[in-house]
């Protein structure tokens, strides 16, 4: 039996999770939840689990939660709020196993505490690898436990490298769907609304990781994700476009072969992965071989796409500059999200504070975390300036986004 604790159990990945608990319940348990500020969800779900301990961000959420959990005679399990909250639950010493799926830096500390108690780690959060990949690689190291990706690319890559040794691999192919804008032309980025960016045409995911599929955010990333789990340099990490996104991603070996993976899109899989490595289980994710026609892939266009060139030159300088990026990333985002600036000037947003930003090597989480709060900074001026100086951001579907 494998005790499972879920950081942010009611997004998109902690509900796939809690889909592949329910469909092994001879095999898995939940311990403990960690969720964000759906009080609603995390109800549904402490009713649901009944874990050993449920966190939610904010301490009045927390009390509500409490209360509503007492009035139908629930007490028994123990209801947590904020940071520290999600580390109790990461290193709740029941749980044998922790699924990282926090969306942005808040899920760190929890996920690096997570692997220094010893925990097998399911990481769905790629801030975690892209701002303190190093420190949280070598921690596990040390601890003798596996860093398990869940992010379907990187699991694809973690499959395909089991066919042969680390010093037989030549590259890895990542593959990127392109995002809605692949065949929308440069010009017309300025334009393009919210609601386009958020029509990704593969994966249904969380907001802020739709916009960066959009931008090709989400893949430099991946990069650097890469370049931290696999321990290759970034010149060995190449990206593919493959609108399909049937092949999750390719490992290339020095004789000249090439494994890639490929099933259904369906998150379910790479979780159940990671749960169960290294053993393989019997599912219903059925890929339909049979139906399989045609297979497109082509070179990504990194001066369309400026985010994919600003993610490589991060993972070369790697320390402060990933953080700068991931957290100029964010701010970006947020504000295209809200309206303040347009499409266009996010990978503008992220190229000024990484440019500002001091080449260095952050020792603790503490220092990410010190390093991550002033590129936020600098990243929030950049925003205000673009949205003083810009026109206004179109609101209605003013344009098509070019897809076929
Ligand atoms: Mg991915």
């Amino acid at each position: 039996m494998r005790r499972i604790a879920i950081l942010g159990s009611t997004g998109s990945i902690g509900r796939s999770t809690l889909s592949v608990v329910e469909s092994y319940p001879e095999r898995f348990q939940v311990t403990a939840l960690a969720a964000g500020r759906n009080v609603d969800a995390a109800y549904q779900q402490a009713l649901r689990w009944k874990p050993r301990a449920i966190c939610l961000a904010a301490k009045e959420d927390a009390e509500a939660l409490r209360s509503r959990l007492k009035s139908v005679g629930q007490t028994s399990i123990e209801v947590l709020h904020g940071s520290a909250g999600s580390v109790r639950v990461a290193t709740h010493p029941e749980a044998d196993f922790v699924v990282s799926a926090i969306v942005g830096v808040a899920g760190l500390e929890a996920t690096y505490e997570a692997v220094r108690a010893g925990k097998s780690v399911g990481l769905a959060n790629k801030e975690s690898l892209v701002v303190a990949g190093d420190l949280l690689t070598a921690e596990a190291r040390k601890q003798g436990k596996p860093l398990l990706p869940i992010d379907s690319e990187h699991n694809a890559v973690h499959q395909c490298l089991r066919a042969g040794r680390r010093e037989e691999v030549e590259r890895i192919w990542l593959t990127a769907s392109g995002g809605p804008f692949m065949r929308t032309p440069k010009s017309q980025f300025p334009a393009i609304t919210v609601e386009q960016a958020l029509n990704h045409p593969t994966w249904k995911m969380g907001k802020r990781i739709t916009i960066d599929s959009a931008t090709l955010m989400n893949k430099g990333f991946e990069i650097i994700e890469a370049c931290r789990l696999f321990d290759l340099p970034p010149s060995r990490v190449q990206v593919l476009v493959h609108p399909e996104s049937t092949i999750h991603s390719m490992v290339e070996f020095v004789d000249g072969s090439i494994l890639a993976q490929f099933s259904v899109t369906d998150m379910r899989l790479p979780i159940l992965y990671a749960l169960t490595y290294p053993e393989r289980i019997p599912s219903d994710l059925r890929f339909p071989v049979m139906n399989l026609r045609h297979l497109e892939f082509c070179p990504p266009d990194m001066e369309k796409f400026p985010c994919l060139r600003l993610a490589y030159e991060a993972a070369a300088a790697g320390g402060a500059k990933t953080i700068a990026l991931n957290a100029a990333d964010e701010v970006a985002v947020a504000a295209f999200l809200d309206g303040c600036i347009g499409f266009d000037a996010i990978p503008r947003v992220i190229e000024s504070v990484i440019s500002a930003t001091k080449t260095g090597k952050l020792e603790s989480i503490r220092e990410v975390l010190g390093a991550d709060a002033e590129a936020r900074r600098a990243a929030g001026e950049q925003v205000e300036r673009l949205s003083r100086s810009s026109s206004p951001i179109p609101r209605a579907a003013s344009i098509m986004s070019h897809r076929e």
